[in-house]
């Protein structure tokens, strides 16, 4: 059986090896002449990790990633904890595998040494696709087709892939932007720390080498989608004024490039899938990085994707596919977006409450998140 994975992200690059595992060839066609991911860090919850075991990458992977001591949410003016996490102690022992952070293109380069060089094509951009019951076809932009008994379509929330089969759902700005800067690790962090705020929060955690740093701010007319667009360190400092001593000496160490990236979603779509064709990762659950869970989600349906396809009956496997993940997916996409206002309420009541919940371990601590990285229903 044949598939054409259109996109070579993570979630293209883990379902190319996992649909390999289940005898499958899976064709990767990526448009960008090599692969890109910026110098960004990623965190990886267990849903995700688990699924990188099972497919063989967990010893690549644990070589060049770092596993946190906690995540911990605190305050914007005084680091007061509101609730924390024990990854270290808690991830593998409750949900049988590690959570990660990791540098983006480390994870990149141990994917992509996965993929044989027979079965990708890059430089290829998709312009167009024909699907029916017995394949699908898709065509590039220097002339190529390409027919498969299985479209993905893994190339993210512009997906080419989506406009041609499900058809599009306008994305939507969020009136946020993201701030990102790695500086160099100077050994003692190991914690992920996110300080909630009035208007906008911060996210700080180390990859190794470097130190991640993600700033989410008001964007005012801000609209550019770019892992490339430059930021100004000093603007960034300035949307932190007045916040903890910690948090201004780590906008401090900030002397090398700042991006800035606005931050999109969709509403969950309705469906993902054709009889030959089916969507993944951004492509059909783009959302808002407020759980840290973009990635893994992706990874989550490279998994089960494959596992539905085993038996090779393609039509009811993508059912099964959509039926498995699209709740769970859709579920976290709203979270997500919901926490655009939970994360950045201003000082008062509100956040008074919130606060409350938090210490209480009602909200955002780890007993009520972990159906997120419990494993997605078992396949029947
Ligand atoms: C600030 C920020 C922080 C984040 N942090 C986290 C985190 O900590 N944890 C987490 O899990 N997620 C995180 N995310 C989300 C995560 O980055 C994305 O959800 C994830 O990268 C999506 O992967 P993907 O493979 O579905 O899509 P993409 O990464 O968008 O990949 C799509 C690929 O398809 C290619 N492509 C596009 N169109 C075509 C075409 N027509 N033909 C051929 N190729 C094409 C593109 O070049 C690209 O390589 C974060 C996002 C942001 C913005």
């Amino acid at each position: 059986m044949r598939a054409v994975v259109v996109g070579g992200g993570i979630g293209g690059l883990v379902a190319a090896v996992a649909l390999r595992r289940r005898g499958w060839t899976a064709t990767v066609v990526e448009s960008a002449a090599k692969f890109g991911e910026v110098g960004a860090g990623v965190q990886l919850g267990p849903n995700a990790t688990r699924v990188l075991a099972r497919l063989g990458l967990d010893e690549e992977l644990a070589k060049v990633a770092v596993t946190p001591e906690v995540v911990r949410f605190c305050r914007w003016d005084d680091d007061a904890v509101l609730t924390e996490w024990p990854v270290k102690r808690r991830m593998r022992e409750r949900f049988g595998a590690p959570y990660y952070t990791l540098y983006r293109p480390d994870l990149i380069e141990v994917l992509a040494r996965a993929q044989p060089a027979d079965q990708l094509l890059l430089g290829a951009r998709v312009t167009g696709m024909t699907a029916g019951a017995d394949g699908a076809t898709v065509s590039t932009v220097d002339g190529r087709r390409l027919e498969a008994d299985l479209v993905l379509g893994c190339d993210g929330i512009h997906s080419t892939v989506r406009s041609a089969t499900v058809g599009d759902v306008p994305a939507r700005f969020s009136g946020m932007c993201a701030y990102r800067a790695l500086v160099p690790a100077d050994g003692t962090e190991t914690k992920v720390r996110i300080w909630l705020g009035p208007g906008r929060h911060l996210v700080a955690y180390s990859v190794g080498r470097y130190l991640n740093l993600v700033g989410v701010v008001p964007a005012a007319d801000w609209r550019t989608e770019s892992w490339i667009a430059p930021g100004d360190a000093d603007d960034l400092r300035r949307h932190y004024a007045g916040w903890s001593a910690t948090v201004a000496g780590l906008l401090d160490r900030v002397d090398g490039p700042v991006y800035r990236w606005a931050l999109y979603d969709r509403e969950p779509l309705p469906e993902w899938v054709g009889q030959t064709t089916a969507l993944l990762g951004d492509a059909c659950h783009p959302m808002l990085p407020f759980l840290a869970q973009g990635a893994a989600q992706a990874i989550e349906d490279a998994g089960v994707l494959a596992e539905c396809l085993e038996d090779h009956d393609v039509p009811a496997a993508l059912e099964r596919y959509q039926r498995l993940r699209l709740p769970k997916a859709s579920r976290i996409q709203r979270m997500s977006w919901d926490n655009n206002t939970a994360y950045h309420l201003p000082d008062g009541p509100e956040q008074h409450s919130r606060d409350e919940a938090m210490r209480r371990g009602e909200a955002f601590a780890l007993d009520a998140v972990s159906w997120i990285f419990e494993e997605t229903g078992s396949v029947g």
